[in-house]
């Protein structure tokens, strides 16, 4: 068996923390390739080492003075360090790292420091080998990551290789120069390293005990989904839910590889494992709930609509004109609404609404902001009877007006509109029903 282990910013922030994670190695000798991110967040107020680089990097490029900044970093690590008892020294590195900085190396270049001198000291720290990822992470010249190249670069580099240590975020073009994959992107990097050895499992070490059937910030202490599908997470992450790079599924899904969600801070915790397909249920009849703010709603009505072919293409048109994305779009006889998000369309609404007028000749438009979308997921629904009618006397009882309904064909999630304001309200409302009135 082989697993990768990748570690998030805030399970390398410290000493200590560095600690938990080589432990954690230890324990598992299946445990085999290591992918570290940047030291993130010690306590809350802190700042992430690749937020300090960007910084750091912003006044370099704008020829002002970057030294204390770059001290800053330096000192984070040597703290990482002397916290080990290493006696490694990374001075040569801001070295090369100032000279860089000096020559406008780039920010891509600068943020991805992060990871890679983290690497360094955790490959120190476990006696493993280090690779750079520049070397076995390729993008091609459009910037898009070059997933074959890199599987072959990767796969050969590892094949003989009974450990590894390889940063993060990054990977480089042919020429060399770094580029780094979106925020977040060390998930990525520890997919890919999964599917180039073929791991049977792909660990991911974080801060919570897996992906949480509801945000924390608004359920006292929601509890962990034990098990859920790549799809599912799929529907939960587009709604916001987030603990994983959405984009860290691709390279593992191909491969069949399982992803097991784990707590650095509490080893012992099962986590969530994000898997194809399974036969278990799970606990409760919904999988997860998630919902994002901000949208508003363009109403349109004209008689006789359902008649007339072509009017839902004409007013998207509309909206595809001036490049707005829509996200639902629910309808009736004579009328059809469809969902954006605000803060794209509010520059853009007369324009879309007069360009409807134009192109689809409606009776009249009218616009709601303020809504909220939520989406309450689950493989479970499909066999259960009487869950719409549950989630929305839930709603009922809470005093929570619904404005919009929308369930998928494939059963796998139905996605409410509220008001912004009731949002809360409603996701406790959703959760009181499926999660605590069953405990
Ligand atoms: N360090 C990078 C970030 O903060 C990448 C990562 O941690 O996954 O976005």
């Amino acid at each position: 068996m082989k697993k990768v282990v990748k570690f998030g910013g805030s399970s390398l922030a410290s000493a200590e923390q560095f600690r938990k994670a080589a432990d954690i190695i230890h324990a598992d000798k299946e445990r085999r390739y290591v992918v570290p991110s940047a030291p993130g967040k010690r306590f809350t107020e802190d700042a992430k080492v690749t937020d300090m680089l960007y910084g750091c990097y912003h006044l370099a490029e704008a020829g002002e003075n970057y030294s204390k900044e770059l001290k800053e970093i330096e000192a984070r690590y040597q703290e990482i360090i002397d916290g080990l008892g290493l006696s490694l020294s990374l001075k040569d590195e801001f070295k090369v790292i100032d000279k860089q900085f000096k020559e406008k190396a780039g920010e891509n270049y600068a943020a991805s420091r992060g990871e890679y001198l983290n690497s360094i000291i955790m490959a120190a720290f476990l006696g493993y080998e280090f690779i750079d990822a520049a070397q076995v992470i390729r993008f091609d010249e459009n910037g898009d990551f070059d997933a074959e190249t890199t599987n072959q670069m990767l796969r050969e580099r590892l094949k003989d290789m009974e450990h590894a240590v390889i940063p993060g975020f990054y990977g480089a073009y042919a020429d060399g120069r770094v580029k780094t994959f979106s925020r977040g992107g060390s998930d990525i990097t520890g997919a890919i390293v999964a599917r180039a050895v073929k791991a049977d499992v792909y660990e991911n070490w974080t801060d919570v005990s897996g992906f949480l059937i509801a945000d924390p910030r608004i359920i006292d202490n929601p509890e962990a989904i034990e098990t859920i599908t790549y799809r599912e997470l799929r529907e939960l992450s587009y709604m916001g839910a987030g603990v994983f790079h959405e984009d860290a599924i691709f390279p593992v899904r191909r491969e069949g590889i399982p992803i097991n969600i784990r707590n650095t801070n509490k080893p012992e915790d099962a986590g969530t494992w994000i898997v194809e397909s399974t036969c278990q249920k799970s606990r409760y009849v919904i999988t997860g709930i998630a919902g994002k703010k901000g949208f508003c709603s363009v109403n349109i009505e004209k008689a006789m609509m359902n008649s007339e072919i072509g009017f839902g293409r004409k007013v998207l048109q509309a909206f595809e004109d001036y490049g707005i994305s829509f996200e639902h779009v629910p309808s009736g006889i004579d009328t059809m609404t469809v969902f954006v998000h605000q803060d794209e369309f509010i520059d853009k609404e007369q324009k879309v609404v007069s360009a409807i007028h134009r192109l689809a000749d409606p009776d009249c438009v009218d616009i709601e902001s303020d809504l909220a979308l939520i989406a309450v997921v689950g493989r479970g629904m499909k066999s259960t009877r009487g869950t719409a009618g549950r989630i929305f006397s839930a709603l009922a009882h809470a005093n929570v007006n619904v404005k919009m309904i929308d369930q998928g064909s494939s059963e796998l999630n139905v996605i409410i509109g509220v008001a912004d304001d009731d949002f809360e309200d409603a996701i406790k409302a959703i959760y009181d029903i499926f999660v605590l009135s069953q405990l």
